[in-house]
């Protein structure tokens, strides 16, 4: 049997609203489907300032640009995330400073990020790995103390929360992801939401969506003519992009039900395994409520890593490892990091691997993956 690692899903919904965009004749940004989209999201979050993007990536530069972000600022993020966090920061002149994961939830360890607050730091980019949320509380405690933002990057934590609330609300601004590879997903898209910040930033947001220019204004008949303000650039996404996301956000319960499933299933299959200390499995924490993005393994040593890698893929089951480490990327060597700077983060990247995680996988797909695990596994035990 063949089993990819991933496959986008989608429902009945989708060709519907993409057909029905194209028929209204406004395809470009800001049409029909994306106010439906950004009423949806405002109502689900219970917050009205909701920008959608053409990516997360974008929602991440637009935040960066809306705390002017600098030469000389620092910024702590995880160096266990995607080169986008990094990137953003990156664009405007500042500096990454990068922090250690913990091994139970591969979030951003707050011991270390405590030790690297300096007078330069500007802000925290907390990143929510497969879903699970990252310490929210004393993320926002040692931000508050130093006056820091918090960028809460939940590209892959939409429709999940910390004690109650939804990734992306709890800090000052919220960056989400709806890439093909994630849970709910229109190709490329994202959206930033901006939640405790003065006024002036948060009327600022509509100025940079929009390549500078105060248009929205001139829409709402504030201005008598559109013009260029301030910096800016091109972040509005498509209609049809967003009717397509409007078809899956139709479907949120369902997809995140399915994905539940998914995520128990293996959890119940692997978790004496884990209890025998032999590997260590997916865990979401008591603090959080996942949006079942991800269900990684993390093996004793990497050599035995390997091995399951090997055996799996030769079985045909596609996993995954996840993330080289930003700090010990070329980029982040670049930036004068060495590997061992991060030694538990590095140790981790390199003893993870990613099982097959898509929403429509099948019973008899999910069997063939255990059972061939199974194997796997006893070998590991005997080795
Ligand atoms: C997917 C992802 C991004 C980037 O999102 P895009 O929509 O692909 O630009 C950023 N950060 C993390 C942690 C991600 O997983």
């Amino acid at each position: 049997m063949k089993i990819p690692f991933h496959k986008p899903y989608s429902t009945e919904n989708e060709l519907v609203y993409v057909t029905d965009a194209i028929k209204r004749g406004e395809i470009s940004g800001d049409n029909y489907y994306t106010n439906i989209v950004k009423s949806y999201m405002s109502c689900m979050l219970d917050n009205e300032s909701v920008f959608m993007t053409t990516s997360g990536t974008h929602a991440l530069e637009m935040a960066s640009i809306l705390i002017d972000l600098k030469d000389g600022d620092e910024v702590i993020m995880p160096s266990f995330t995607f080169p986008s966090t990094a990137n953003a920061v990156m664009l405007r002149g500042a500096k990454p400073v990068f922090v250690e994961v913990y091994e139970d939830t591969l979030n951003l360890n707050i011991e270390d990020l405590q030790k690297k607050v300096s007078d330069k730091t500007k802000a925290i980019i907390p990143v929510h790995y497969a879903g699970v949320s990252c310490k929210m509380e004393e993320i926002m405690d040692i931000a508050k103390a130093n006056n820091l933002f918090v960028l809460e990057d939940a590209a892959q934590g939409f429709n999940a929360k910390y004690n109650n609330q939804y990734l992306g609300t709890i800090g000052h601004f919220g960056c989400f992801s709806f890439h093909g590879t994630k849970n709910y997903s229109s190709g490329e898209g994202g959206a930033l939401i901006i939640n405790e910040v003065n006024e002036e930033i948060r009327q600022r947001a509509d100025l940079i969506l929009h390549k500078g220019t105060n248009r929205v204004k001139f829409n709402k008949g504030e201005v008598s003519k559109y013009t260029w303000v301030d910096i800016g650039s091109s972040y509005i996404p498509s209609d049809i992009l967003m009717a397509y996301l409007y078809g899956q956000l139709k479907n949120l319960d369902e997809i995140t039900q399915k994905r539940r499933y998914i995520y128990e299933y293996y959890s119940s299959a692997l978790k004496d395994y884990d209890n025998k200390g032999i590997v260590k499995i997916s865990k979401v924490p008591s603090y959080c409520e996942s949006n079942y993005h991800i269900f990684y393994i993390i093996f004793n040593s990497k050599h035995e890593k390997n091995l399951a890698y090997k055996q799996l893929t030769e079985k045909g089951i596609n996993v995954t490892t996840h993330f080289v480490p930003l700090h010990s990327s070329p980029m982040g060597q670049s930036l004068g990091y060495k590997d061992l700077d991060l030694s538990a983060t590095q140790s981790i990247s390199e003893r993870m691997l990613r099982l097959p995680m898509f929403t429509d996988i099948s019973d008899l797909e999910l069997e063939y993956i255990v059972s061939n695990l199974n194997i796997v596994l006893k070998n590991i035990r005997e080795l």
